[in-house]
């Protein structure tokens, strides 16, 4: 089959790989979408694959081509997104229903074969039926929703409170639409980027703030009163995000991180202060799983998307690449301001 490549750093490419052979309990899936991750980028890029070469792309969706003795709750013929976790089931991490805590997983698109190719052979629970209201290109959106879906769960998210969402990209996005159905009185995306930012209002979110002007601060004090938001999500995972966290935070905010750090960060004495003076609950999150596996993350995620109350459109997604032209796709994050949105590979 054909599969994009990871031969060495910086180095992708469409060519031959072994199509996968499906074995007891497992589905052979034809690859149809798969979207770019920003874990992705440095598996490429930088020095993150794992070994090479390497076939990685875990945001994927797809058709049932066969499925392996002993599955009993799919058929060849079902469009399924793809749930890229595999934990070990036996850990108390797992037995507890904690999968995304597990040491001892594995991973399609990092660890094992991902879904930048023709075909991929996953777990029969890793594979999640979705109907035809949905498109496989709205189906390899799935995992980014269901991470923010996880990060408004492990939040202890109450509808009412003044919401805030630092980064304004595919998860920054879909914690906004999470949080309008979970209830927030108001929604308000951050971002640098003026793009992200109509994207975000286009999306129903009640509000933006450019983080980039100079007076950005005293429009934060404007819209809550003086008091902060009650829920801050942060989910670009830089330090500037970070640090505005705990300062645009009201009294017993709750605040949650979902983006991954990528860098050194340094607090000042006076933000982390913010800690001690607001009483803030603060929490990470990690991945998006919970029992019974995969969780409702992602069976949540397939009932909204299929009844249109988690918004989609083709507007979330930057640009299509085919397969062949997958190195293409990944110049692109050589100058990443300019990714206004999701760049999906599509296979067939
Ligand atoms: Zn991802
Ligand atoms: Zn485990």
């Amino acid at each position: 089959m054909k599969a994009g490549i990871v031969t060495e750093k910086g180095k992708i490419a469409c060519g031959e790989w072994k199509t996968p052979e499906v074995t007891a309990g497992k589905v052979l899936i034809e690859v149809k979408a798969c979207g770019i991750c920003g874990s992705d980028v440095p598996r490429v890029l930088g020095d993150e694959a794992r070994y090479y070469p390497i076939v990685i792309g875990h945001e994927f969706s797809g058709i049932v081509k066969e499925a392996g003795s002993g599955v009993t709750t799919l058929r060849p013929g079902d469009r399924v997104a793809g749930a890229p976790l595999i934990p070990c089931m036996k850990c108390d991490d797992c037995m507890s229903g904690h999968y995304a805590l597990c040491k001892h997983y594995s991973f399609i698109g990092s660890r094992e074969q991902g879904a930048f190719a023709q075909y991929v052979c996953i777990p029969e629970k890793n594979a999640i039926r979705f109907n035809d209201t949905v498109s496989f290109e709205q189906g390899a959106f799935f995992e980014p929703s269901t991470v923010a879906l996880h990060g408004i769960l492990n939040s202890g998210y109450t509808g009412g409170g003044l919401t805030a969402i630092l980064g304004g990209g595919t998860i920054g996005l879909f914690t906004a639409l999470w949080a309008k159905l979970f209830g927030a009185r108001s929604v308000c995306v951050f971002d640098i980027n003026e793009e992200r930012l109509a994207l975000a209002g286009k999306f129903g979110v009640d509000q933006t703030i450019n983080t980039g002007e100079g007076h950005f601060r005293e429009a934060v004090m404007d819209y809550t009163h003086n008091r902060g938001f009650d829920f801050v999500f942060e989910t670009a995972g830089v330090s500037v995000t970070q640090l505005l966290a705990y300062e645009i935070a009201s009294n017993k905010a709750r605040v949650t991180f979902i983006g991954t750090p990528h860098s050194p960060l340094t607090f000042t004495q006076k933000i982390w202060e913010n800690l001690n003076r607001k009483e803030l609950l603060v929490t990470g999150t990690w991945m998006s799983y919970s029992a019974p596996f995969p969780g409702r993350e992602w069976t949540l995620t397939a009932e909204y998307f299929s009844d249109g109350r988690l918004h989609f459109d083709r507007s979330l997604i930057h640009k299509t690449f085919t397969l062949e032209h997958i190195d293409q796709a990944f110049e692109l994050f050589k100058n990443p301001q300019e990714v206004k949105g999701k760049i999906l590979v599509l296979t067939t």
